[in-house]
């Protein structure tokens, strides 16, 4: 790397490190990834991706939606290519296993987009070059100068780093987000959100004996009482996917661990009132489970997400609850809009001052879109569970109100996103 190329660090390799990581470098960027675990890794549960998501990915570099081209599983009928999710009532006691009542179904261009977490993951670090990423680096703290010299990063193992600018992609718990607000903001941490889930992953053989083709091989909502179960096949339809909520009004029992080991009876008892498909689900999960506490930092959004020459993005900015299947997807826009940004020329030319409006830009740009989407997760959450105020169990209602609300996430542009934020960057520099 030149002597003067700015170095940009980056905090934490999960989906917002690592794409943000290669759309920087395919921009000819310099870029260090530091990283708190011993090597890159997701855990074993799918994870769905919607449209804009898609077009982020291409927008982000091409090499990065191949990646995920080899490993997406869509829904294996041809019939139901475009269908994203059947909503099925899951609480109808009078259904016979794998015959609930469809409700409605949601379709967009691409239908249903699935990956297994750990799948894609391996596929896109490969296209991260070697000796950029930094394993066993915790972040503690950072110290940033005022004027010229570079940021500080200090780990918890007593190294240090230097960077131009810092970009926090540490995820839900970020060290980055208590650094930017404090760490006796409210906002520094995140709040527990009164769901819960059990995720399991069943060989599609087994799913299919047991639930009937359909039910195993495409995406299915299976809406109920304080509760809902998604499924979706993963891994080629080689496994189907299950995701199962629920909803209490209980505290989380360990608020400082946001996965607690589960045993089965925990889950059935849960999902003893709703229907026989559901309860036929619960019954193929492993006897021992891990059970997610669902939190997100939608009751004290962040202000800014840039602090000078340090910002934040992903869930790092603004962890959503997982209801529209967007969370990560939305990561994959900020990377793509924040990689546009720091390759635009203005900014170099500009030195420190570049970095600070380039962040700036995105915060101001991204604030409104992110922020809606961590509320509208957890509108949807309690749609899909009859908790809804004005809608309840209104099939009819929720039919609509979750068409508007992902059409709004579906159909966002990336390149206008970009577009505007290029305004915006070009307002603050004033060129
Ligand atoms: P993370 O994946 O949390 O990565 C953060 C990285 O930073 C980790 O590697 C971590 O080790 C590292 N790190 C943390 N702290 C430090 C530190 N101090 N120093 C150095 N490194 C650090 N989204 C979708 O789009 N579709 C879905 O279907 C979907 N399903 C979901 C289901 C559930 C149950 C949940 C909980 C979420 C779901 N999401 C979904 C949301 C999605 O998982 C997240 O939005 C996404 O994984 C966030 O990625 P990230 O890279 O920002 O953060």
């Amino acid at each position: 790397m030149p002597e003067n190329k700015p170095t940009i660090a980056i905090v934490g390799g999960g989906i917002s490190g690592v794409v943000l990581a290669i759309a920087l470098i395919r921009r000819g960027l310099g870029v260090q990834v530091y990283e708190q675990a011993h090597a890159f890794g997701e855990i074993g549960a799918g994870v769905a991706f919607s449209p804009n998501a898609i077009r982020s990915m291409q927008a982000c570099s091409p090499d990065i939606y191949d990646a995920f081209e080899r490993v997406v599983t869509h829904n294996q009928w041809p019939s139901k290519k475009n269908i994203w999710f059947d909503f099925q009532d899951g609480y109808a006691k009078d259904s016979k296993v794998g015959e609930e009542k469809l409700l409605f179904s949601l379709e967009n261009d691409y239908g249903a987009n699935s990956v297994h977490r750990a799948d894609f993951l391996a596929e896109i670090v490969k296209l991260v070059p070697e000796g950029v990423t930094h394993f066993k680096k915790h972040l503690d703290t950072i110290e940033q100068p005022t004027g010229e010299g570079k940021v500080t990063l200090r780990f918890h193992d007593g190294t240090t780093a230097e960077a131009d600018a810092v970009i926090g992609c540490d995820g839900i718990k970020a060290r980055t987000r208590a650094w930017m607000l404090g760490d006796e903001h409210p906002g520094a941490a995140p709040v527990y959100t009164h769901k819960y889930a059990y995720r399991g992953l069943i060989p599609m053989d087994r799913a299919v004996e047991a639930l009937g083709d359909d039910n195993a091989k495409n995406g299915k909502m299976h809406l109920g009482k304080n509760g809902h179960i998604l499924t979706f096949p993963v891994q080629h339809g080689e496994v189907m996917n299950v995701v199962a909520f629920k909803t209490n009004d209980n505290d989380w029992p360990d608020p400082t661990r946001m996965t607690l080991p589960a045993k089965k009876e925990q889950a059935c008892e849960d999902f003893k009132d709703f229907g026989p498909t559901i309860r036929k689900i619960i019954d193929m999960l492993d006897s021992d489970l891990d059970c997610w506490a669902i939190f997100d930092t939608g009751d004290h959004p962040m202000p800014a997400y840039n602090k000078g020459r340090v910002c934040v993005i992903g869930d790092a900015a603004h962890a959503t609850s997982p209801h529209h299947g967007a969370g990560a997807g939305i990561c994959i826009e900020d990377a793509a809009v924040m990689a546009d940004l720091l390759a635009d020329p203005s900014v170099h030319k500009a030195g420190i001052k570049g970095f600070e409006a380039a962040f700036q830009a995105f915060s101001d740009c991204r604030k409104e879109r992110t922020q809606w989407l961590v509320q509208s997760s957890r509108r949807t959450g309690d749609l899909y569970e009859w908790r809804a105020d004005g809608v309840g169990e209104d099939a009819e209602k929720i039919h609509q109100e979750c068409k508007e609300r992902n059409d709004r996430i579906w159909n966002a542009q990336v390149d206008v996103m970009v577009k505007e934020a290029k305004q915006s960057l070009a307002t603050i520099l004033k060129v």
